[in-house]
């Protein structure tokens, strides 16, 4: 008996002992890092240094947070505490392919809270991926942001090294900010600038996924040779926004992702993981991984042949907010006509109801006074037959408050509640003749607005149009709801995963009904192309920049400008249109759009719009006199209608005829060709399709331009340009025109 004891003491002084040294052994560790063939992070208690070749930017933090936790109380919603890692020490073990921190009862203001996290770096082929868990089992409190992880001071000028941003179709930054010349705005639409933040001295760039203002979930610092990726490998596509900064003092950059999230008491969080590539090579190499691992988290849809093949939409408001009828449904009959003599084979359907635009939303009926339901049914079936499809609006998240009964009966309760109780609301006011409109921003993961918008797409494919818009649900960022009753938690992140899920089961359900009916909607994000068939451009790069914003691209004076190329080549797929609320086009916009293979716009909104479009009558600033926010007519004032008419028709019957290469081949960007040319003025893109190689050449400036493009392995076939069939490739390309260059694999 005494033997047994004095061996079984014995084994438990030697497991406490065992315990205790194990654990001095890894408090001991201060520091750890992962190596592969593209360099070595080291994290370390100055933060995260990464060490390259010097082809990748290098970074070394110098004391930057390289996380941050931040909890909310749930008795008020208002009361909140940020812990960072610089108040908490990690237990530093290592892992099979790399090491973990891990951080227990974490520290604020000297106390201890019973939360703790996880983090754990490793080797992802060629990248370095940090994963982790938030175990959070503090009662009364939530987490609902994660900050991390941080990689900051990185040595990259942004001259050699511009930074890419999925902000819309994309945008490069390449050129710092500085207290002289801050760029604290930029003048195309849509686009980021930078702002100062003076408690910390820097400068810093914020945009928020999935938004018109973050479509993807990645960013570059881009040189020629070699760059930074910094990539949310995130199969959720949850709510998070890019905070990119920039210290003047010592001249470096910073990058990191605040995660919104929900981590309950008792609950755990999964941290998505985190890609940090140096790579080699230009910045497609980024763009190619993210594809890729993209097409691990959605999957691709079926896109009906009629749109692949359909040359973009005529965006028609049929009656305003004050009531002011436009188009009668008959109407459609001269509108399908006079969008077939511009090329567009499509009609979007916007105040068509009783109500008006934006009015009385979600009640959405044919209007008697315009005709009643058999005309509009009537007309989209022999619009069809001349070949122009139809597109029928819904908005997606507005509630009137005002002028019907549901708001009352139960649009109030299913919209977003914020975090000080109030109503989330959109105040739309379009006419000084006619009262504003709040409407409330629908939760979109109730099922009473599924319901309700499911039951549009079945009435829009009743009424024979070819599809249904939901308005807004890519153009806005997610948010917090604070509704107890939504069936969500409290709080909950939403416009995020509920959104696309919406999507998602409403395409899914209408293609069993009908596998051509197409769901739309407008802005841009990357996860919403598994169900949205066609984007209604709204964001920067789908706004055609102006000709003198487009040239300080090319001449490089620019400090920031769009950069289509970036999602486009990405995910060449992605159908969008362009977005120009003009009954006319200039050539700048329509071989842009070519050359970036995108469907072309024209919208009709006003009666002047209508007079403008049946005879030709340039519109004056009187036109709009009652129109609050006044529309920008020096587009339409400043082209011949007729010479545009036609233009646009040739131009679109060009991508047409070539829709092989610019509308169903893949978008290639500036790879596999060489071209001399006047690179102020001359830009080029390449499609291929097939054994088929398609070089876009467009002349920007005022004069002709000479070039010559070379693509190894393949035989020049013939060029052409809009308007003209078959040109002589060695032809002077004429002013503000564009030529396609078509090759053909050589087999020899
Ligand atoms: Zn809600």
């Amino acid at each position: 008996m005494r033997r047994f004891f004095s061996t079984f003491y014995l084994l438990v002084i030697l497991i406490l002992t065992c315990q205790y040294s194990e654990v001095t052994a890894k408090e001991f560790i201060s520091s750890a890092s992962v190596t592969n063939a593209s360099g070595k992070l080291i994290f370390s208690k100055d933060g995260i240094k990464i060490e390259t070749d010097g082809i990748a930017p290098e970074s070394d933090s110098k004391s930057e947070a390289v996380w941050s936790i931040k909890i909310q109380n749930l008795s008020d919603n208002s009361s909140e505490i940020i812990f960072s890692e610089r108040d908490n020490k990690p237990v530093i073990s290592s892992s099979e392919n790399g090491f973990v921190l891990s951080y227990n009862d974490l520290i604020f203001n000297g106390k201890r809270w019973d939360i703790d996290l996880n983090l754990i770096f490793s080797n992802h082929g060629e990248a370095f991926s940090v994963k982790g868990e938030i175990k959070n089992n503090v009662q009364g409190w939530v987490v609902v942001g994660f900050t991390g992880p941080v990689i900051s001071g990185i040595k990259a000028e942004l001259a050699s090294y511009p930074l890419i941003m999925p902000c819309g179709l994309g945008q490069k930054f390449t050129k710092a900010p500085s207290s002289k010349d801050s760029i604290n705005k930029v003048s195309f639409k849509g686009g980021l600038a930078w702002t100062y933040d003076r408690a910390n001295s820097s400068f810093y760039l914020k945009s928020d996924y999935p938004s018109r203002f973050a479509t993807m979930q990645w960013c570059a610092f881009a040189g020629e040779k070699g760059g930074l990726y910094y990539g949310s490998h995130d199969k959720r596509h949850g709510s998070k926004h890019f905070k990119i900064s920039y210290k003047s003092s010592d001249n470096t950059l910073g990058v990191a992702f605040e995660h919104d999230l929900v981590c309950a008491p008792g609950a755990k969080w999964l941290i998505p993981e985190q890609i940090i590539y140096p790579y080699k090579g230009t910045w497609h190499k980024g763009a190619d991984l993210y594809r890729e691992w993209f097409k691990t988290s959605v999957a691709f849809q079926q896109i009906p042949e009629w749109l692949k093949n359909s040359s973009g939409w005529m965006l028609t408001i049929m009656k305003q907010q004050n009531n002011e009828v436009m188009w009668n449904y008959a109407d459609l009959q001269g509108l399908a006509d006079i969008s077939l003599e511009r090329g567009l084979d499509i009609i979007g359907l916007f105040g068509w109801t009783k109500g008006g635009h934006d009015k009385f939303y979600p009640y959405y009926e044919p209007d008697p006074d315009m005709g009643g339901k058999e005309e509009l049914e009537k007309v989209l079936k022999e619009i069809k037959k001349k070949g122009v499809r139809s597109i029928i609006y819904a908005n997606g998240q507005l509630i009137d408050q005002n002028g019907t009964d549901y708001w009352e009966k139960e649009g109030k309760r299913i919209s977003v509640l914020k975090r000080d109780g109030k109503v989330d609301y959109q105040k739309w006011h379009k006419y000084y003749d006619a009262p504003a409109r709040f409407h409330g921003m629908a939760c979109l993961g109730c099922n009473e607005w599924y319901d309700i918008m499911l039951n549009l797409a079945l009435q829009a494919n009743e009424l024979g149009a070819d599809g249904i818009l939901y308005d807004q649900l890519a153009v806005t960022a997610p948010k917090f709801c604070y509704s107890p009753d939504h069936g969500h938690a409290v709080p909950a992140v939403v416009y995020a995963e509920d959104r696309y899920l919406f999507l998602r089961k409403i395409s899914e359900y209408m293609k069993t009904i009908n596998k051509d009916f197409v769901v739309m909607t407008e802005g841009l994000n990357d996860v919403e192309m598994e169900s949205i068939s066609m984007f209604h451009g709204y964001e920067n790069g789908a706004y055609v920049p102006l000709i003198e914003e487009f040239s300080a691209r090319l001449n490089g004076s620019a400090p920031t400008f769009i950069f289509p190329e970036m999602f486009k080549y990405t995910f060449p797929e992605m159908i969008t249109t362009t977005r120009n609320p003009a009954p006319v086009n200039n050539r700048l916009i329509l071989n842009y759009a070519t050359v970036y293979g995108l469907r072309s716009e024209l919208e009709t909104r006003y009666a002047a719009d209508v007079r403008y479009l049946k005879e030709n009558r340039i519109p004056v600033p009187e036109d709009y006199s009652n129109v609050i926010s006044k529309p920008n007519i020096d587009l339409v004032t400043s082209e011949d209608p007729v010479a545009m008419k036609i233009y646009t028709r040739e131009v679109i019957d060009f991508q047409r005829e070539n829709s092989g290469l610019l509308w169903r081949g893949v978008y290639n960007d500036d790879k596999d060709f060489s071209i001399k040319c006047n690179p102020d003025a001359v830009i080029a893109k390449s499609f291929i399709s097939g054994n088929r190689f398609g070089v876009v050449v467009w002349n920007t400036g005022k004069g002709k331009e000479s070039f010559e493009v070379n693509v190894p392995g393949y035989i020049l076939e013939y060029a052409t340009e809009p308007g003209r069939g078959t040109v002589c490739v060695s032809e002077k390309l004429s002013a503000e025109s564009i030529r396609l260059l078509v090759w053909k694999k050589d087999n020899k």
